[in-house]
């Protein structure tokens, strides 16, 4: 198959002196869906020098330029949508519906982040309230971009999730190096066509194709670069934190999210909700639902109506338009979920139904009884599985929500308002949603995990916000 290059310096070209390329699989059935550059080490640090000088250009850019090629940038990726959804189904292997809303959402995102680049306000200071201090000066904050971004992404939304990255970067005047999974480097490639073709200036963009366990420490070490923006699992994020030095990180990581049914819920909503929530790109989200905590009063009928539901989903080829689930990223992936399904069983829970392996597609599962305390529950497990446990009472749902090392999103059914506010003041999760599983997301929103799930936010405002510098100006008058 031809190869689609990599973008170094606004440059599209092979790996420069390994001359390596690899093929794209499509993780359902093994076709080839594209051949990429394996980037070397002089790839690396091309990027980096061409951001050095990209960083420069682009910083003296004024705000209103840079919005108008994003929002090119935005109308090429509403024209391009149905290739991007097509490439984003043959490599990740979600069902093509998925990866055309998916798709369908990539101008948004660029366009919100084209309008925060032109909102970066600064404060005027009140000096002179400080004691000593008069009015013969004046002091205000200017906020300025970082300079050179590494944006390092994952497999699971090869485009919301790069957006999320570049547009907030360059709209507030950074130069990206992005480094995108290896399993979905085509979707990557094809966005990053859109910023160059609505006239992005060479070096402000750069793509390398290439493992991450290869060149990812020389591309978060280097002291060219001020910003890293990872999303990942929370093992690579904590490399990384290891890794990087004196630099500003944000950090989207793993997860187990859970959702709390208590005794007064409207049970058909909350199965409903969870039978979409947890097996949506086969459960390979980050803020999929892996835990449910159901009061023992309802947990029959919660099951009796969940159950059903799961089983109806329809699983098969991701390009067809009548599949509901696609599959797992690799067959490898698909066993280890599998094998975590078995591990619960071994251990006294009931499967309900699925457990099942074909090829890279597990069977949508339901695991009941299942120990808050046990694997399946605790560590992640990104596949189409929901592992369901008891709790008495509000008391026992929060402590048993908060029970992991992770924090990223939560779900809570409940028509108790007065208990609704004590579960949003002491769950320990960065979104919370009240009759809804963690499974929703506007792009405008702050998004982003407390304890092992992350530092920092993602959403437009507030990336744009964490991919730039404040300073501190003050003017120094004379006494008059
Ligand atoms: P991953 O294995 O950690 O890989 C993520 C990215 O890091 C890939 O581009 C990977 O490159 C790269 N990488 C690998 N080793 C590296 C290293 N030593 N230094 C720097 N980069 C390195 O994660 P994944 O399997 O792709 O994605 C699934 C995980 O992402 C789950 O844990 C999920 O919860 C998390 N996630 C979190 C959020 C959130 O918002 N919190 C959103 C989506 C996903 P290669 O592909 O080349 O190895």
């Amino acid at each position: 198959m031809d190869l689609t290059p990599m973008l170094i310096g606004g440059e599209w070209r092979a790996a420069a002196s390994t001359g390596r390329a690899e093929d794209v699989t499509s993780p359902y059935d093994g076709t080839i869906v594209g051949t990429v550059p394996v980037a070397g080490m002089d790839d690396v640090d091309a990027a980096l020098t061409a951001a050095e000088a990209g960083a420069v250009t682009w910083r003296r850019t004024p705000a209103h330029e840079r919005m108008q090629i994003l929002l090119r940038a935005a109308e090429i990726a509403d024209e391009r949508a149905p290739e991007i959804a097509r490439t984003i189904s043959a490599e990740v292997g979600k069902t093509i519906a998925e990866a055309t809303r998916e798709a369908g959402r990539s101008a948004e995102i660029i366009r919100l982040a084209a309008f925060e680049g032109t909102q970066l306000y600064g404060k005027t200071l009140p000096l002179d309230a400080n004691p000593g201090t008069g009015l013969d000066k004046i002091g205000f904050t200017v906020r300025q971009p970082c300079g050179v971004v590494v944006a390092i992404s994952p497999f699971n939304y090869p485009a919301l999730l790069v957006l999320h990255k570049i547009a907030p970067a360059l709209a507030a005047g950074n130069a990206v190096v992005l480094k995108p999974a290896s399993a979905t480097l085509l979707a990557a490639l094809t966005l990053a066509g859109c910023f160059v073709d609505a006239g992005l200036p060479a070096g402000v963009l750069s793509v390398l194709t290439g493992p991450g366990g290869e060149l990812g420490d020389a591309l978060v070490t280097d002291p060219r670069v001020r910003k890293v923006s990872f999303t990942g699992s929370t093992a690579t994020g904590e490399r990384i934190t290891r890794m990087a030095g004196v630099k500003k990180l944000s950090l989207e990581l793993g997860a187990s999210c859970p959702v709390i049914v208590l005794a007064d819920a409207d049970l058909e909503l909350a199965a409903s909700a969870v039978a979409e929530g947890g097996y949506v790109n086969a459960g390979q989200v980050c803020i999929s639902v892996q835990r449910v905590i159901t009061h023992p009063a309802i947990a029959g009928d919660f099951l009796d109506a969940l159950v059903p539901k799961v089983e109806s989903i329809r699983t098969g080829d991701p390009s067809s338009p009548d599949t509901e689930m696609g599959s797992l990223i690799s067959t490898r992936e698909a066993e280890r979920v599998r094998q975590a399904i078995e591990t619960a069983a071994a251990g006294g829970a009931q499967i309900l139904t699925g457990g099942e392996r074909d090829g890279s597609t597990v069977a949508p599962t339901v695991v009941a009884d299942v120990d808050p305390s046990a694997p399946i529950a605790q560590d992640e497990l990104f596949g189409p599985a929901v592992a369901v446990s008891a709790a008495a009472d509000w008391e026992d749902a929060i402590s048993q929500a908060n029970g992991t090392g992770y924090g990223l999103a939560a779900g809570i059914f409940t028509a108790d308002v007065a208990g609704t506010v004590r579960a949003i003041r002491e769950t320990d999760a960065g979104s919370i949603h009240i009759n809804w599983t963690p499974l929703w997301r506007a792009d405008l929103m702050p998004y982003g995990g407390l304890k092992g799930s992350g530092i920092g936010k993602e959403g437009p405002r507030w990336a744009v916000e964490e991919m730039t510098e404040l300073k501190t100006v003050v003017l120094h008058g004379r006494p008059w």
